[in-house]
């Protein structure tokens, strides 16, 4: 019999509090008395790093901008949306000097997959700190025009970029991410990267190409990092990712092949796992101790929808 997996957890960095009124991005009034109004509204990321102060009740990543701005050099000030009424902000602290705020007894500065895993934070903080850390990572990228390579200048309260020499408005990207459940009757394709922390596997997945359907992308995907053959696809869910802008879109992908040849350059190794196999993972009950990603990850959802599902994942 298969193990109760128990409530389902949340998927990390989505169901945002924030709405973010795009159309108040260029109402500078509005956005003024945002800032001005006292209250810790602005979250303080340098590259990977977010800067939280200690509180008797756990990190707070939220700063007052005066606050923010006093902890170390910064570049772009972007709006991320309200909070209620409250203005929420993301300040781009210089990186390096971030790092040397880790001596700071009053601070905890750490990067967003610890925050997440770790659950340093409330559900609430997670998706505006992924939007003001995909969003500042866009900008530290994209400070000279690609398309006639002078300096250009950031508008909208961060949501564009315009050059004033060529005249063209660059606008922030997402990056999509096929990640996907190859499935054979009542067992799936799990795979494992040699950056994968001992013995966890997981979906493969792979970048969205230019030209190329979320379909076909998890079909390539699948045929080239493990040789198997995919008809169906069905969408599962979709998550933003961080690191440093992506867009993970999840499904589950009806295999017609089972001969795997995995690919060494991606993989270190691929296999069938039985479903019962796989609940066990859930539980930490497998024999060989093999484990799959945390509930932060979207990997975990989608695997954990076919365990309870099976073939209920297909429409
Ligand atoms: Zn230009």
């Amino acid at each position: 019999m298969r193990p109760d997996l128990g409530p389902k957890p949340l998927l990390g960095y989505t169901d945002s509090i924030l709405a973010r009124v795009a159309e108040r991005r260029s109402d500078q009034a509005f956005l003024a008395a945002c800032a001005a109004d006292g209250t810790r509204g602005t979250f303080a990321i340098g590259g990977e790093l977010v800067v939280m102060r200690k509180t008797a009740n756990g990190p707070d990543p939220l700063f007052r901008a005066e606050e923010a701005r006093a902890l170390a050099p910064t570049a772009e000030t972007v709006f991320l949306g309200l909070a209620g009424k409250e203005g929420r902000f993301g300040i781009a602290l210089d990186p390096e000097a971030t790092k040397q705020l880790k001596e700071r007894s009053d601070l905890l500065v750490t990067d967003l997959r610890s925050i997440a895993v770790q659950g340093l934070v409330g559900p609430e903080h997670l998706a505006p700190l992924a939007e003001a850390k995909a969003l500042l990572a866009w900008h530290a990228r994209h400070r000279f025009c690609a398309n006639c390579g002078q300096p250009t200048k950031i508008s909208q309260a961060g949501w564009k970029r315009e050059c004033p020499a060529c005249k063209v408005e660059h606008f922030p990207r997402t990056d999509p991410v096929a990640i996907m459940l190859a499935i054979d009757g009542e067992r799936c394709l799990l795979g494992r990267a040699g950056r994968f922390v001992q013995n966890m596997w997981s979906c493969l997945a792979g970048f969205i190409e230019p030209g190329e359907s979320i379909e076909d992308a998890v079909r390539r995907e699948t045929l080239e990092e493990a040789g198997i053959v995919c008809g169906e696809v069905e969408y599962f869910a979709s998550q933003p990712w961080p690191f440093p802008m992506s867009l993970m879109i999840g499904c589950h992908a009806r295999a017609t092949s089972s001969a795997i040849t995995v690919d060494r350059e991606e993989l270190e190794d691929a296999r069938w796992f039985s479903r019962d196999e796989v609940a066990l993972m859930f539980t930490g009950a497998h024999p060989e101790k093999i484990s799959i990603p945390p509930p932060i990850a979207i990997a975990h959802h989608i695997i954990r929808a076919w365990v309870e599902e099976g073939d209920g994942v297909f429409a």
